[in-house]
């Protein structure tokens, strides 16, 4: 027997994660009712992951729980915002409960993790798809965009460049690939201090050229300064591909820019956070980016980010 919309919308998806006390109604009318703190701004971003193009039909439930939302926690740590609310439109080709509490597990953990309250969604039945809307908040003004960089700043990443990439291209199961962490932490930190942000979901040229395209700017980016995790300095010891770090989509680190004269701010925050925050290059005028090798010859850029119509 076969669970009905109205039961599996119950048993797998309402109270599975905290309730908030802005949330005025949740799950189960027409619309949810929500309160946006004063002075602030509401950040709202979507994203679809569909089977057999996003990920794989045969995915681990729970990962695909954690990840479906952890791409969008990571667009709302890249513009600086509280995470709060979360809609899932969610399309099944058919009842599968084990596979469904997996799911829910995945999801509703990470949303715990982050004080996201599941506030409504919708399902229907179809090929496996899925619509995530995240809701977060900014206090006015503060929201870090990705046009504000000035020449002479500093860019930065988080974390290590190409491993999901690598994972991927290697058929290796990786945490980097699988289960994503938002950078939430560093984005609320960066508010006041980094002069542009975006996260790295398709590849750090493609991603650092949308900040060059919207600060009217050029970047200069050192190719031995790429942090990268050990696995992949062997992999490059061994084939001097760079393809991983640089156009290997899925990494959700950030990458943002900086004045200069905060440096220092930055290496105090590296530590607190305990999280790697390298300087790989500056912002210069002109457009496109330049990259150079470890032999100080410089190169314009030409492989760039995955793109979906190519
Ligand atoms: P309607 O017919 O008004 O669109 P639905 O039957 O689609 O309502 O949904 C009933 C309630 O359950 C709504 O509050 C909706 O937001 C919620 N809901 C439906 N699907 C999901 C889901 N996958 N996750 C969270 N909430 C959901
Ligand atoms: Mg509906």
């Amino acid at each position: 027997l076969s669970l009905s919309e109205f039961e599996l919308i119950q048993k797998y998806f309402t109270d599975i994660t905290t309730s908030r006390t802005d949330v005025v109604l949740g799950i189960g009318d027409d619309c949810s009712l929500l309160k946006v703190p004063e002075n602030h701004q509401l950040a709202v971003s979507i994203d679809t992951l569909v089977s057999g193009r996003h990920f794989y039909p045969d995915v681990n439930p729970y990962s695909l729980g954690h990840k479906a939302l952890a791409v969008n926690l990571s667009d709302l740590a890249a513009m600086g915002a509280t995470p709060a609310w979360v809609t899932l439109a969610i399309t099944l080709p058919a009842v599968d409960e084990q596979w469904l509490a997996d799911f829910s597990s995945g999801f509703s953990d990470l949303a715990k993790q982050f004080n996201v309250q599941l506030i409504g969604g919708d399902t229907t039945k179809g090929p496996l798809s899925m619509s995530i809307q995240v809701h977060g908040f900014i206090p006015n003004g503060q929201a870090l965009c990705r046009s504000g960089a000035t020449e002479g700043d500093l860019i930065y990443v988080s974390g290590t460049l190409g491993d999901a990439a690598f994972a991927l291209a290697s058929k290796q199961s990786s945490v980097k690939l699988d289960k994503p962490i938002p950078r939430i932490e560093l984005g609320l930190a960066l508010r006041n201090l980094a002069t542009s942000t975006i996260d790295i979901s398709d590849g750090l040229l493609g991603d650092l050229g949308h900040i060059c395209k919207a600060s009217q700017l050029s970047a200069l980016v050192e190719l031995n300064k790429i942090p990268l995790s050990s696995e992949l300095e062997s992999e490059i010891a061994k084939n001097a591909n760079w393809d991983y770090c640089l156009s290997g989509g899925d990494d959700y680190e950030l990458c943002f820019t900086i004045s200069s004269a905060d440096k220092e701010k930055l290496e105090k925050l590296s530590q607190k956070l305990d999280l790697r925050l390298t300087c790989i290059g500056s912002m210069l005028s002109g457009s496109g980016i330049q990259i150079k090798n470890n032999k100080g010859e410089i190169k314009l850029a030409q492989g760039n980010s995955f793109d979906h119509f190519k």
